[in-house]
């Protein structure tokens, strides 16, 4: 990965993306009819690599929303025509992709989402508003969740539709080389055979994805993070502070040793869901509980590395400081934190969402 185009604007994210398409890295976990290779345990490996050489979490994102949120709903709920025209594409990079969720009024409940969409003599006409969409300013297609007889549904919408913006706004602090957008659709018309899935299937279209997302995005994380740590240590070692290094200081020992656990607990969840997903097994609980523990991990050790390495840690625009923001956003997307405990607890027999 040391070919890497530079971080830059829209188009360099794009280039990023691509490079890494390029690379293969679209391809694990792929069937080989569609060029793929590998199994979750290779792709957890390889978006780890990813991470150590990029430390670029906004790429990482962007990897995995195009990766869980438009290439796995089309290879699982996908007609043989849509995935003869759309998958090779996308693990190619030849297009570029997402998945359109959230809405200015709602992210985490489904049920209050209201973009519609409805069938007319001419084919699917939408109508609404997505926002928060990692992607949306590059992106050639999303797949859009949108009520269908007043079901949640899933339609493939490309930036080239009449009535469609993709829109660079508004973006957020976190993960900020990955691009988003709010999505329009304004009178948008697109043919009956853009329907993914059946109608009335995109709430499981939906936690299937996320289900995948919010487990493996942590891999490429990992790695970013292995730096974080690594960084630190330098630190500890090299700054002096009464005539001794920093890291001879227990106080600083110990969170060093609390971050090492963070960071070592976060790969073995992300390989328990890896080897779970090789054994066809689901992942809703353990995906659940990885996020949880990743992202709140993320922030406590982000935090933790700004204050060890003192000002330092904290100079405007320094990787450091982005990693708070990175962390911050990554107890948000894919699910927050508290819909992750809801899960968790619901899964265990009690709670909110326990019916
Ligand atoms: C970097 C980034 C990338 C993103 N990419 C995408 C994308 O590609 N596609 C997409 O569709 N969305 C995306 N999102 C949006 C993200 O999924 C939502 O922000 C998230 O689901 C939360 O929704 P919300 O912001 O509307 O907050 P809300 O749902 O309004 O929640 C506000 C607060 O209330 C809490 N809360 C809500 N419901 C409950 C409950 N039942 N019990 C306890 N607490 C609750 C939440 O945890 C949160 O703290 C992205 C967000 C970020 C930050």
């Amino acid at each position: 990965m040391s070919e890497l185009p530079a971080i830059g604007d829209h188009q360099a994210s794009k280039k990023r993306f691509i490079y890494c398409a390029e690379q293969g890295l679209l391809k694990y976990a792929i069937p080989a009819l569609y060029g793929g290779h590998g199994n979750f345990s290779d792709l957890a490996e390889a978006h780890e690599a990813l991470g150590k050489s990029s430390l670029d979490n906004g790429l990482i994102l962007s990897l995995n929303a195009h990766l869980w949120g438009a290439i796995f709903p089309i290879l699982n709920y996908g007609s043989d025509d849509q995935k003869q025209y759309y998958l090779k594409k996308l693990i190619s990079g030849a297009f570029l992709g997402g998945h359109a969720i959230t809405e200015p009024q709602a992210g985490s409940d489904l049920n209050a989402l209201e973009m519609a969409a409805e069938i007319t003599d001419d084919g699917l006409q939408l109508n609404g508003r997505k926002r928060f969409i990692t992607n949306t300013p590059i992106a050639d297609l999303l797949v859009v969740y949108a009520r269908l007889d007043n079901k949640l549904s899933a339609i493939i919408i490309h930036s080239d539709d009449n009535g469609a913006s993709f829109l660079n706004t508004p973006e957020v602090t976190g993960c900020k080389t990955a691009t988003m957008g709010d999505v329009i659709l304004e009178n948008c018309l697109v043919p009956l055979s853009r329907q993914l899935g059946k109608t009335g299937a995109g709430n499981m279209m939906v936690q299937q994805a996320l289900e995948l997302e919010r487990a493996f995005i942590f891999a490429g994380i990992c790695g970013v993070m292995d730096w974080q740590f690594k960084q630190v240590i330098q630190f500890s070692r090299q700054r002096r502070v009464n005539g001794s290094h920093l890291g001879k200081n227990q106080a600083i020992s110990h969170t060093i040793a609390e971050m090492k656990v963070r960071l070592d607990t976060i790969k073995l969840w992300v390989n328990e869901c890896a080897r779970l997903k090789d054994n066809n097994r689901r992942i809703t609980l353990a995906s659940a509980q990885t996020k949880l523990f990743a992202s709140e991990a993320f922030l406590q050790s982000s935090l933790d590395a700004v204050q060890i390495m003192g000002s330092h840690g904290l100079v405007k625009d320094s990787a450091m400081t982005d990693l708070v923001h990175d962390a911050l956003a990554s107890r948000l997307f894919s699910g927050s934190s508290e819909i992750q405990k809801n899960i968790i607890a619901a899964l265990s027999g009690t709670g909110e969402g326990y019916k």
